[in-house]
């Protein structure tokens, strides 16, 4: 039952910055995902220049949820994240208001560790979320992992989630408000992203990629949009895809091109959701031979601002 005073709380705006962060592949993209990409629309407006990168807003009545961007959720190397979540959890983590740690089923790693270590130094409230559920036979079992969990660091809350099957994730959004400070909104009610139009086209080409292709790969992957020609109905776009060696672009390409097809064509499916237009995708690859050239992969995956 809720009283007078629940509801007068329910109307303040709510709103703030939340990270997200976790090893690769527990599946915080699977989550951002369903949270914001069938909302994310391009909108005209001019880039926010804000501290963060913002990956997606989500607005309900009276919160407005801004997901901000850490780099472990572009960079799925290995061998970086212990570098990467540091430096991420100096520089951005500290101003959120929110930090979402995410782990997946009954696992704890090496690489999860990491993610709690780099974490030992932030004051602000830490989720801890545990995803695939829906992938764990012994029901059971959930419990007592989270109590096992519970004792590793003080976590605001823990909350169990499939974010493929999308259950729990009303639970999610509530508990994630709750940690939002009460504030106007920061960006208008109908703005999801200040990202822009070319930016989510290459990253729905580098993520069809890492689906297809599998993880190691698409980090030695670059794509460009060459061409992003909005028309009234349709969208011409075209994607270069550069990779380091031959052998790779055979992969990407297939026999007899299935592969870059299926890409494309996967590719072009989320852009038109996206989008909210037809669209005319084209593909190619290119082999750009040494390309050591950092500044240039470092944008490619959103790092530098630009
Ligand atoms: P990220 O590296 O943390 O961004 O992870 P992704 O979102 O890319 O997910 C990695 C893989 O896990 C993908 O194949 C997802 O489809 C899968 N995945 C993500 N969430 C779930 C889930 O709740 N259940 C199941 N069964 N698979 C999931
Ligand atoms: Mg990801």
């Amino acid at each position: 039952m809720s009283s007078a005073k629940d509801v007068e709380n329910s109307t303040v705006p709510r709103c703030g910055f939340i990270a997200l962060v976790g090893r690769p592949n527990v599946g915080k993209s699977t989550l951002l995902n369903h949270l914001l990409r069938q909302k994310i629309s391009i909108t005209s407006r001019k880039p926010q220049t804000t501290r963060h990168r913002i990956v997606g807003i989500r607005t309900t009545d009276n919160i407005q949820y801004v997901y901000v961007d850490t780099p472990g959720l572009h960079q799925d190397r290995k061998k970086a994240l212990n570098r990467i979540m540091n430096e991420t959890v100096d520089r951005v983590i500290r101003d959120v208001d929110l930090v979402i740690f995410m782990v997946e089923r009954l696992a704890w790693t090496e690489d999860d560790e990491l993610v709690l270590k780099a974490l030992a130094k932030v004051d602000k409230p830490v989720l801890l979320v545990i995803n695939k559920c829906d992938l764990v036979g012994e029901k059971n079992q959930i419990l007592p992992h989270i109590d096992s969990l519970s004792k590793k660091r003080s976590f605001a809350e823990i909350i169990p989630v499939s974010a493929l099957k999308r259950s729990n994730l009303e639970i999610f959004d509530d508990v994630v408000g709750k940690y939002l400070p009460e504030s106007d909104f920061l960006y208008p009610r109908d703005q999801v992203t200040d990202r822009s139009s070319r930016f989510i086209a290459a990253e729905i080409i580098r993520e069809k990629i890492t689906r297809q292709l599998g993880d190691e790969l698409p980090y030695q992957v670059t794509v460009e949009i060459e061409k992003f020609s909005d028309q009234e109905v349709i969208v011409h776009i075209h994607g270069l895809i550069l990779v380091e060696k031959k052998g790779q672009k055979q992969i990407l390409i297939g026999k007899g091109g299935e592969r870059l097809k299926s890409i494309g064509s996967a590719a072009r499916v989320d852009m038109e959701k996206t989008f909210n237009k037809k669209v005319m995708l084209k593909l190619w690859v290119k082999v750009k031979s040494g390309w050591a050239d950092n500044e240039r992969a470092l944008r490619s995956l959103g790092y530098t601002d630009y």
